[in-house]
């Protein structure tokens, strides 16, 4: 099924490639002057639209640029929230871990401001130890689809939790579980349980050598596949000439085997092949792109990397870390009908909890220790809560019209900010894909990291502070999807929708 809005095939012409360039967060991380140079403009950006990120008083109603909302702004103004706990609850954290973080898109560098510190969450909804409530669209980055903390997982998580919390030996949920992937996804026949996506692409890369005896990997700009150092090296003009950083600690050894290709150009992958022949052991990318922002993949793209991994024996990797259970109940492989040898899971088939995977072709997967010689281990993987939390995700995932339901909700938002935003005069581009979606401050159709590199960081900074003081929880940064769950009602995306023409009033 090719659903949702249509896209324009675009033809760039096949051009040199680069090496790796790292997720867009990343390179953030790494950038200490880009950092604090971002963080300034924001703030300059912040001040100019006389936003005030902590002000307590409710920001007062302003005259649209557009007549045609004036009934809208004749209401009042949205209350903003306030985040003194947060602040100093993040001040701390600052000198306990580094960036006051685990893991750093937390920590909005790419959006300015500090973080809000959550609380708790439940169904559509998180709220801040300062009280705030918010409609949050992030989902703990992906994995609550049913809604936060669903009282079915709950129950079922705390019944196995009466039986230990961790065995370290094979238990009867790991089969469970494993059928139940199986089942869903179409190149899966065998399966492997890894507490985090990131393991799951390191593991899968190591297959992918192991299998083919090669070593170079082709994947794409803006695709992101964990931390692992194959994949962030970065390289290459088209990075030099952004002037972006290089991640500190990664080897060149580690790195030199990773070409890297822009999405959606075909030409470029078969140029890559050409210049490679019988050494590219795998093409790995994220079937639908969640980490430059939303990219869909034209269908022809998707068929072609896959006839092309045939062609030159190549494995062909979808990395459904974030959409495997979220566009589809068998991922992009099942929404786009094209089915690669090896697939990456993680974030839903952990229901919250701690799970990744990678499974394929029983030819490849019996390479994997200890049914063949590739050595992948941990110790916490196939844990028996992840493996619930999962079980209990995914039958609920299994019911009839449930993907339906989350795109019919992931087009209602969408359609409804870009008319927002098309009534504001405000450039825009936005898709959807089952529970995924997302949009840029840009003219689109948006099809690759660099047309998605031309969207508005100001803005999106802007826009992303005034949502969240509004009680509207959104990814910080503009090259993070959003997430749809089966908790978010109508009347929140509607809210969302209204809240959303109150800021964009003021872009
Ligand atoms: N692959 C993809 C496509 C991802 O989106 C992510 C995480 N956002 C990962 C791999 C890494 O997963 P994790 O954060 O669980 O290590």
């Amino acid at each position: 099924i090719f659903s949702g809005p249509t896209t324009t095939t675009q033809s760039t012409p096949a051009g040199p490639y680069s090496t790796f360039q790292p997720h867009p967060n990343i390179r953030n991380i790494y950038s200490i002057n880009m950092k604090f140079a971002a963080a300034s403009a924001l703030i300059l950006a912040i001040s100019a639209g006389n936003v005030s990120a902590f002000s307590a008083a409710p920001s007062s109603a302003r005259v649209s640029r557009s007549s045609s909302s004036s009934a809208l702004r004749s209401t009042a103004a949205t209350k903003t929230y306030t985040f003194t706990k947060s602040e100093e609850i993040f001040a701390e954290a600052k000198t306990l871990m580094p960036g006051g973080v685990s893991s750093p898109v937390r920590a909005f560098k790419s959006v300015g401001g500090n973080p809000i510190v959550f609380d708790r969450v439940k169904g559509a909804y998180a709220w801040d130890v300062d009280g705030n409530k918010f409609i949050d669209y992030v989902g703990t980055w992906g994995p609550a689809i049913l809604g936060h903390a669903d009282d079915d997982v709950l129950d079922a998580v705390k019944k196995t939790m009466d039986k230990g919390t961790s065995f370290g030996a094979p238990c009867a949920l790991e089969n469970e579980l494993a059928k139940a992937v199986i089942a869903a996804v179409p190149s899966v026949e065998m399966v492997r349980f890894t507490n985090s996506g990131t393991e799951a692409c390191m593991g899968m890369i190591r297959l992918c050598r192991a299998y083919t005896g090669r070593e170079k990997v082709i994947k794409f700009e803006g695709c992101y596949h964990g931390h692992a150092d194959a994949f962030l090296v970065q390289a290459g003009s088209g990075v030099a000439t952004l002037g972006l950083p290089d991640s500190p600690g990664v080897p060149s050894s580690a790195t030199k085997a990773t070409l890297c290709a822009e999405y959606n150009n075909l030409a470029q992958v078969k140029a890559i092949f050409e210049e490679n022949k019988d050494e590219i052991a795998a093409v790995i990318l994220e079937p639908v792109v969640g980490n430059s922002g939303f990219i869909k993949p034209d269908k022809e793209f998707l068929q072609g990397l896959r006839d092309l991994c045939t062609e030159h024996g190549a494995v062909c990797v979808f990395d459904e870390v974030m959409t495997g259970f979220r566009v589809a109940y068998g991922g992009a492989q099942s929404y786009f009908g094209v089915t690669p040898d090896l697939t990456t899971m993680g974030k839903v088939i952990g229901g919250g909890l701690p799970v990744g995977a990678y499974g394929g072709k029983k030819e490849i997967m019996e390479m994997v220790a200890p049914a063949g010689p590739m050595y992948q281990a941990g110790t916490l993987s196939g844990n028996p809560l992840a493996m619930t939390a999962g079980i209990e995700t995914l039958k609920k995932l299994s019911a009839d019209g449930v993907y339906e339901e989350l795109e019919r909700k992931s087009k209602k938002l969408v359609d409804g900010i870009v008319a927002t935003a098309n009534k504001h005069g405000l450039p825009i581009s936005g898709g959807y894909a089952g529970g995924m979606f997302g949009w840029f401050f840009v003219e689109g159709p948006v099809k690759t990291f660099s047309q998605a590199a031309k969207s508005d960081s100001a803005r999106f900074g802007k826009w992303h502070r005034m949502m969240l003081e509004r009680g509207v929880y959104l990814a910080p940064s503009m090259y993070e999807a959003g997430f749809m769950s089966l908790a978010h009602t109508d009347e929140d995306i509607d809210r969302t929708i209204a809240i959303a023409d109150e800021v964009m009033s003021q872009l």
